[in-house]
């Protein structure tokens, strides 16, 4: 009997989700639109149903040990969704217990998606035997999961680890969704390389192939493609975009002193064109304690399948500790 997990990864358009094994090996795979079901619990059925449907597909013997889901706003302590502004649904939802109570009480999990790349890199990529790092996700806002002494740090409330919140910008910053202004994220992610791009166009009457696009269909891709290409307003964008973000993860190294910090999401898919100046920025500020210690490098799970690797990490990591804690029982 092969044990497997679900992986499920929610977010505002898509609900992707996959059976994996504890290697990272994808059994099997689907996806359906998120907004499709107006309640909350004819959603969280649909997941069910799609997961009892994927298993049957399967032709190997097989269990299911545990669902780990990577979600918006969701806290790691509580199971539940909180407000969060992507989903359709408003208020507290309580995802892992209504799910939970759908599979016979197996245990599910949530956590948001920056905590679950985390994770997915411990469990399956470049993390593998750190106790202390980061994952950073770089897309349309900026995540990052920390992990402690081989643990998610999830703070007091569930929700610790908020670096694209940390304020970097005093004067005339870009209002952010949280409220405030100035946060990394509006400057580090891919909504913040589309607004960096916008202000070079409106300065410079440099020739730039950025131009041809009309401002309003511009995306990041579009500019990662021109500076691929060679594009000098593109590239720029990418190096002020790698300055903000290294100057930032100088500070979260003085924090918390990680073996590596890795970069991942769309941002993080141009590769050398964001982790070059991010690089640069980072060893120009960070303490000369920590100068040329700390690697920074990209996630090293395949792009598209991360955020379902993530989740079912997550599940593995929760079945790997509820093993650890049961053996310490015994030696008790
Ligand atoms: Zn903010």
């Amino acid at each position: 009997m092969k044990n497997l997990v679900a992986g499920i990864d929610v977010d505002g358009i898509q609900t992707t989700f996959a059976l994996v094994d504890e290697f990272g090996k994808i059994y099997a795979k689907g996806s359906f639109p998120t907004s499709d079901h107006k309640e909350f619990k004819n959603y969280v059925a649909r997941i069910k149903e799609e997961i009892m449907a994927l298993s049957g597909m399967l032709d190997i013997p097989h269990d299911i040990s545990a669902i780990g889901i990577g979600a918006p706003n969701s806290n790691y302590y509580t199971g539940d969704i909180e407000n969060a502004a992507n989903l359709i649904w408003k208020g507290r939802l309580p995802l892992a217990q209504q799910l939970s109570a759908m599979f016979g009480n197996k245990p599910v999990v949530v956590t948001n998606d920056a905590n679950a790349a985390a994770i997915g890199e411990m469990i399956y990529g470049g993390a593998k035997g750190m106790k202390h790092f980061a994952v950073v996700t770089l897309g349309t806002g900026l995540g990052s999961g920390i992990v402690v002494g081989g643990n998610v740090l999830y703070g007091h409330d569930g929700f610790a680890g908020e670096l694209g919140h940390i304020k970097i910008v005093k004067e005339n910053g870009r209002p952010c969704g949280c409220g405030r202004k100035g946060c990394l994220e509006c400057y580090a992610s891919s909504k913040g390389l589309r607004r960096t791009a916008v202000e070079l166009l409106e300065g410079k009457n440099e020739s730039t192939r950025l131009k041809n696009i009309p401002i309003e269909e511009l995306t990041s891709k579009d500019i990662a493609f021109a500076a691929k290409a060679g594009d000098p307003v593109a590239k720029k964008a990418f190096e002020i975009t790698g300055e903000y973000l290294g100057e930032a993860l100088a500070n979260l190294i003085a924090l918390i002193s990680p073996e590596a910090i890795f970069l991942s999401g769309g941002v993080a898919n141009a590769k050398e064109l964001i982790l070059t100046p991010t690089k640069r920025a980072m060893e120009k500020n960070v303490m000369p304690l920590w100068k040329g210690k700390v690697k920074l490098t990209l996630s090293s799970l395949e792009y598209e399948n991360a955020p379902i690797l993530g989740a079912a990490a997550l599940a593995i990591k929760e079945i790997q500790k509820k093993n650890t804690t049961v053996a310490r029982r015994k030696i008790f």
